[in-house]
């Protein structure tokens, strides 16, 4: 059933349910001969319904190449592409439609800030401030343009709760740094950081602020104007989206300094072998074939997401959430590895003496799908003097039922490895 016709009222739903599973094909599918208990969502969402067939509709109705043809399906398809972008500067708040750049993905979003905007920015001596809760994407980026620029990363610790130090922050924070490249929510840990206070810190000192909004988008609102951040990004793919599609936002002033990133078709004004002029922003960003079919399927995305309302969904996810960390913790042998008090749908654990590899492969046997690893923070488990963790991570269409499954699967493995407590 479609959310957009589903009578969704408030009252009629338990605080842990909101009974969406059937939007989405791939949960009615079995696995290893079980139920699908999905709670990886933080890797990557499933899709519903009104998705898939966005996108399957815009390659049997509209497909063509945008923005060149003078034919009309050539137009209708560059029309639904910018209605989408549309979509998108709505969704998150953005002032102008043309501050949404699409990319591939988070990824390739914050490697256009550093090439383009960092590239041309920094000098020497500048600093960069990250924070021990990155993920690869947030970190190598900056890696690659400090070898080219001669910039410096600094790092804001954390404490064991896995939340910012604030005191490290300020003191880091100084006339050197140049930007502050933070997540909103930790894909390891669920740690929500408060990026409204610590951009206004950033912008004090002068500092651009980039917000990598990867695993932030599909869980609670987001409007960029109010964060105050100068970049966000994040991927359609966690979003109910397709993968191969992303958003990169930058305020217009910035975006209309940027030089180009990738050049070729689409990017341009004129070209002669003296010389090119390039197309204003968005455009700019966007060289080549972008993916047309991507955009329509994650402007469907959102527009599922906001039929439901995204309040909704948090306050959904965070019901759940805590009723999954009391059953965890509730379990002998669970260690919970991020305890933020303002946390997302994310739960981090290791169980005593069970490999998390052992138990990610042990739970798929009983159709739960999780992740086991160090969840590309490599530095974070560092921190935690840990090789990896399992994760579970919560999407829309999760509930209590899904949190038994995943309570009962570790009783299994504790069983399988002789290790679970016969303690009351
Ligand atoms: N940042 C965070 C916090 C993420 O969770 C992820 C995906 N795991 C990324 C960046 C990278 O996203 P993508 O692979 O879609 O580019």
């Amino acid at each position: 059933m479609n959310a957009v016709t589903e009578d969704l009222s408030v009252n009629k739903l338990t605080p842990t349910r909101l009974g969406l599973a059937h939007d989405f094909p791939i949960l009615a599918r079995p696995v290893h001969g079980r139920r699908l208990v999905y709670l990886d969502n933080g890797a990557t969402t499933q899709k519903p319904e009104a998705v898939i067939e966005a996108e399957r509709r815009f390659y049997r109705e509209s497909n063509a190449n945008i923005h060149r043809g003078v034919h009309w399906l050539s137009q209708h398809a560059t029309d639904l592409y910018e209605a989408s972008r549309v979509t998108v500067q709505r969704f998150i708040n953005a002032a102008h439609a043309d501050e949404v750049v699409f990319t591939r993905g988070t990824t390739e979003a914050i490697n256009l800030v550093a090439q383009s905007w960092g590239r041309n920015t920094l000098r020497a001596g500048d600093e960069i401030l990250l924070t021990t809760l990155e993920h690869h994407s947030n970190i190598v980026p900056w890696q690659l343009l400090c070898e080219q620029t001669g910039a410096v990363i600094k790092v804001v610790p954390i404490s064991d709760a896995g939340e910012l130090d604030l005191d490290a922050f300020d003191a880091l924070l100084s006339e050197r740094t140049r930007l502050v490249a933070i997540t909103h929510v930790s894909n390891a840990l669920g740690t929500i950081n408060p990026v409204a206070m610590l951009t206004a810190k950033a912008h004090a000192v002068g500092a651009t602020v980039l917000v990598d909004g990867a695993q932030a988008v599909a869980h609670h609102k987001v409007d960029v104007q109010a964060l105050g951040c100068d970049f966000y990004a994040f991927s359609g793919h966690k979003l109910y989206g397709p993968t191969g599609i992303g958003v990169l936002w930058g305020r217009a002033g910035l975006l209309a300094a940027m030089p180009p990133w990738q050049g070729g078709g689409d990017m341009i004004r004129t070209v002669s072998f003296e010389g090119s002029t390039y197309a204003d922003a968005p455009q700019r960003f966007e060289a080549g074939t972008p993916n047309i079919a991507g955009s329509v399927a994650l402007a469907a995305a959102i527009d599922y997401v906001s039929a439901i309302g995204i309040e909704r969904i948090a306050a959904h996810e965070h019901a759940l959430l805590a009723h999954a960390t009391a059953a965890l913790a509730a379990i002998p042998g669970v260690r919970l590895i991020g305890t933020a008090a303002n946390k997302a749908g994310i739960l981090s654990f290791m169980v005593e003496r069970i490999h998390p590899h052992d138990l990610g492969t042990i739970l798929d046997s009983e159709g739960v799908a999780i992740r086991a690893g160090h969840h590309c923070a490599m530095p974070l488990m560092t921190r935690f003097k840990i090789p990896g963790t399992a994760r579970a991570s919560l999407g829309l269409y999760n509930d209590e039922a899904d949190i038994a499954a995943l309570v009962a699967a570790i009783h299994k493995a504790q069983d399988l490895f002789g290790t679970r407590s016969t303690a009351p």
